[in-house]
């Protein structure tokens, strides 16, 4: 079982669009605590991390390789034992969840988002340690519209809706789903690029938004230690890393939205809201686990994770072994200093702190 889940917040720098409507910085970090302050609106939350990202000169000011290093260095150890890793990223359109997720390597080491870290990482830094491992690499990369699962990496143009499955032995899985090899960074670069522009073209061409649908980035690793293929020291270490860039949690007014626009934002909320349940009882179990000490059978664990409802959206359920098995999962809510965006600020920081 997982030890209980970590919650990191992260402040992006105003924006010009904010700085043009004159909106003020109305949210302050001291250590771990976020506080937001706004009329009569004064709240204040603790998280495990808490980055500022306006200057440097600010306390708590967290770059890039900050924010890799706390997140993406103990997903590649946890890997290259052969755990599983979540890190789920939240919060409202224009917060940040894909700059912190996905920006591109492109830019320098120093700039990349969490998922070309995590894969540069695999390739280089542990392929150097350890000369004698084989390291197989297999990418995927979907999105959930409106209950609705379509392969990103799929190069046909119209691929069908993907249904989930549960396997007895594996659990769930999305049959078709493609899962690329990749040998090289290169690889990785092309396909991420690939698939990013078939998430904006899809949602171009049904007059949404992609921030309207969560993508789902999954890595799937598997490492053959010990010294030459055939001994008997190799051992085979499998892990699954799922980077979810969640749909944007901004409440979508009833008023005025058309009928789309309203399934869609019920699918939103119904799926952000079961991810939060799913997430708080798993570290509720946890946590009861861990007072009991290691005594616990897992068919106990197996019991409670049973009742917990996976089904009540097709990302958790799909999710329902990166979560609950050997995994650790890391939740980033993504917000904006400005004040205008207060009222989803406290809101991703209500969400944030609740499945603690
Ligand atoms: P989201 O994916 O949550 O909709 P984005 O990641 O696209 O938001 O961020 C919106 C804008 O803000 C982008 O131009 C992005 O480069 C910028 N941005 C987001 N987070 C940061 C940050 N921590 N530091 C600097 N710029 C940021
Ligand atoms: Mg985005």
């Amino acid at each position: 079982m997982a030890e209980t889940i970590k919650v990191a917040v992260r402040v992006r720098p105003l924006i010009q669009r904010e700085l043009d409507a004159g909106a003020t910085i109305v949210v302050a970090i001291h250590n771990n605590a976020v506080t937001v302050d706004h009329g009569p609106q004064r709240r204040t939350f603790g998280f495990d991390h808490a980055y500022w990202s306006v200057d440097a000169k600010d306390a708590g000011y967290a770059s890039q390789e900050h924010v890799n290093n706390d997140i993406g260095k103990p997903c590649l150890e946890n890997m290259l034992k052969g755990y599983n890793f979540c890190v789920f990223a939240y919060g409202q359109t224009g917060a940040g969840k894909t700059h912190t997720l996905s920006a591109s390597s492109s830019k320098g080491d120093k700039q990349m988002g969490l998922i070309p870290f995590v894969l540069e990482g695999l390739f280089t830094h542990h392929r150097a340690k350890f000369k004698n491992d084989e390291l197989r690499i297999w990418i995927s990369f979907m999105e959930i519209y409106n209950e609705q699962i379509r392969d990103l990496l799929n190069p046909g143009r119209d691929a069908p809706d993907l249904k989930v499955r549960d396997h007895p032995e594996f659990g769930a899985y999305v049959p078709g789903l493609t899962e690329a090899p990749c040998s090289e960074i290169a690889d990785v670069k092309k396909l991420m690029d690939f698939g990013t522009k078939k998430r904006v073209t899809a949602a171009t061409n049904m007059n949404a938004g992609s921030s309207r649908s969560h993508a789902v980035f999954t890595i799937r690793a598997q490492r053959l230690t010990g010294t030459k293929p055939g001994k008997k020291d190799r051992k085979s270490l499998s892990s699954r890393v799922n980077l979810v860039d969640l749909a944007g949690s901004e409440r979508i007014a009833k008023s005025g939205a058309d009928g789309l626009r309203l399934r869609e934002g019920c699918a939103i909320n119904q799926s952000l809201t079961a991810l939060g349940l799913v997430i708080k009882q798993l570290a509720e179990i946890q946590r009861d686990g861990g007072k009991k000490g290691a005594g616990r059978r897992k068919s106990t664990v197996d019991e409670q994770t049973k009742a917990i409802p996976f089904r009540a959206s097709k990302l958790t359920f799909l999710l329902r072994e990166s979560l609950a098995g050997n995994s650790k999962t890391f939740m980033v809510g993504a917000i904006s200093p400005a004040s205008c965006s207060a009222d989803e600020t406290v809101s991703t920081l209500r969400f944030a702190s609740s499945v603690k």
